[in-house]
């Protein structure tokens, strides 16, 4: 785990902490594969943890990431039909290629103008980088066919 994944997963479990949940070993395990992520559904964390020869049911997989949801360590996104999960830590959205599931993420300054706009006419953004933010959907270069514009 590089450096910077260590400090990630630290701060996660301090959140974890401040929001009453308990500290664990699963826990600790589940945002370890996280952060050396960009996005993970439940089935790819579980994956990546008998990879690493933790063994925990994906039903366990699937309750320690909806209390890391609700302690705001993590957010959710939906790609291609199911929903994947990465740290919250640094504020950002994303860009989804809807033909291959490639997760992008988008720094906020990228967005925020259009965020901007959107609170000044008849719609309010009531998501942040933290939670999720802006959802992007599109076609990543590979997947583009060749007589598509760019
Ligand atoms: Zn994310
Ligand atoms: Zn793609």
């Amino acid at each position: 785990m590089t450096e910077n994944a260590h400090d990630r997963v630290a701060a996660a479990l301090a959140a974890l902490r401040d929001s009453g949940g308990r500290r664990t070993l699963a826990r600790q395990a589940v945002l370890q594969a996280l952060a050396n992520a960009t996005h993970l559904s439940a089935a790819q964390v579980h994956d990546r943890l008998a990879t690493a020869g933790m063994r925990i049911d994906l039903s366990t997989v699937h309750r320690i990431l909806n209390a890391l949801v609700t302690a705001g360590a993590v957010h959710v996104v939906p790609v291609r039909g199911r929903l994947t999960y990465g740290l919250a830590d640094h504020p950002h959205h994303h860009a989804v290629c809807g033909a291959c599931g490639d997760l992008r993420q988008l720094p906020p300054d990228l967005v925020d103008a259009l965020i901007k706009v959107m609170n000044f006419k008849d719609f309010t953004v009531d998501r942040d980088g933290r939670d999720g933010g802006v959802v992007v959907y599109g076609r990543c270069d590979a997947c583009r066919q060749p007589s598509e514009p760019a």
